[in-house]
């Protein structure tokens, strides 16, 4: 793929995001997030995952509004992840770490003054794998070619993760299933990269539990922030997007299932580790105001986790037909 011609710093819709963030006056957050991405592209081009060599951009936006997107344009496509949502994961993160009972069980207690050393280097962990589900998510709808999905089908030229939560249009499955697709391409991506899949056999069982939390930690918390709308689970099923609870069930069960096909351990084992996970991130869900039982906690039944049953057979076509596109 030939380097990207086009100034997407005069981009309208850019722009419009509060344009560009001035390299010679990076925001504070800027550095960590274009490691984070320079890491990933890294990674993906020397394990040979991606065919070619990853040619997408990603740029900052000065808007504080979270969200995160995949431009078109004719020259090649865009990540743009805004200011906003890097300042959101961050206090996000912040934010459920001073609670004590978050992750009782393995930190000790925040202190009454701030976060403990312990607590502060874990929330860094934390910001550093929700920007890499981030990044990952978006790198995925761009090699899936979703936006040439939509470009042929709805004539739309991007692809919004918060603004799209919003929109009135009634329930667009294909907005749906290319969101889920997105998820599971972006686990994929992430385990394959630098053969990760390849080796945890071989880990210490300590490592991989650790890898695992973390990682759907990580991406539990970052569905949670997507979650704003805070209205019934059943009420997305009027919408584009799907609720982000449901794309957390979703990306967690095939979490569970590629771990358990790659590392040798006891039956259930990794759904152990699953509902920890889970556990941990209803707590960071009520201290940030949403109601009980909506990212689970002790009414699980409320958030209709059976909604997503006769979707799982109609994705996996969805996911085998945009995997057949251009071949
Ligand atoms: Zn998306």
């Amino acid at each position: 793929m030939a380097e990207t011609s086009y100034d997407w710093t005069c981009d309208e819709r850019v722009v419009e995001l509060g344009g560009v963030a001035d390299p010679a006056q990076p925001h504070r957050l800027q550095p960590l997030i274009m490691d984070c991405f320079q890491q990933i592209v890294g990674e993906l081009d020397s394990s040979g995952t991606v065919e070619g060599l990853l040619a997408v951009p990603l740029l900052i936006a000065r808007s504080p509004e979270p969200d995160a997107m995949l431009l078109g344009h004719p020259d090649g496509n865009a990540i743009i992840m805004t200011v906003g949502l890097a300042e959101a994961i961050e206090t996000y993160v912040q934010g459920a770490l001073m609670n004590p009972d978050f992750l009782s069980d393995y930190l000790p207690e925040p202190l009454t003054n701030g976060l403990s050393e312990e607590r502060r280097e874990f929330g860094t962990h934390l910001v550093l794998h929700m920007l890499d589900f981030v990044i990952h998510h978006e790198i995925a709808h761009d090699i899936r070619d979703h936006l040439g999905v939509l470009g042929e089908e709805r004539g739309a030229a991007e692809l919004g993760e918060v603004l799209s939560l919003h929109a009135i249009e009634h329930g667009d499955e294909l907005y749906r299933f290319i969101e889920f697709d997105a998820d599971i391409e972006a686990l994929d991506l992430q385990m394959h990269e630098m053969g990760k899949f390849g080796e945890i056999a071989d880990w210490p069982a300590a490592e991989v539990e650790d890898a695992f939390f973390l990682q759907m930690l990580a991406m539990l918390l970052t569905c949670q922030i997507l979650d704003q709308a805070h209205e019934p689970v059943q009420a997305f099923g009027a919408r584009t997007h799907p609720a982000p609870v449901h794309r957390a069930v979703l990306y967690s069960d095939t979490m569970v299932t590629s771990f358990s096909e790659h590392y040798r351990a006891e039956d259930g084992w990794f759904k152990n580790i699953h509902d920890q996970a889970w556990y941990e991130a209803s707590i960071a869900a009520e201290t940030h105001g949403f109601p009980e039982g909506r990212w689970r906690g002790l009414k699980m039944a409320d958030a209709r986790f059976d909604l997503l049953d006769p979707l799982r057979p109609v994705l996996i076509e969805f996911r085998q037909t945009i995997g057949m596109r251009g071949r």
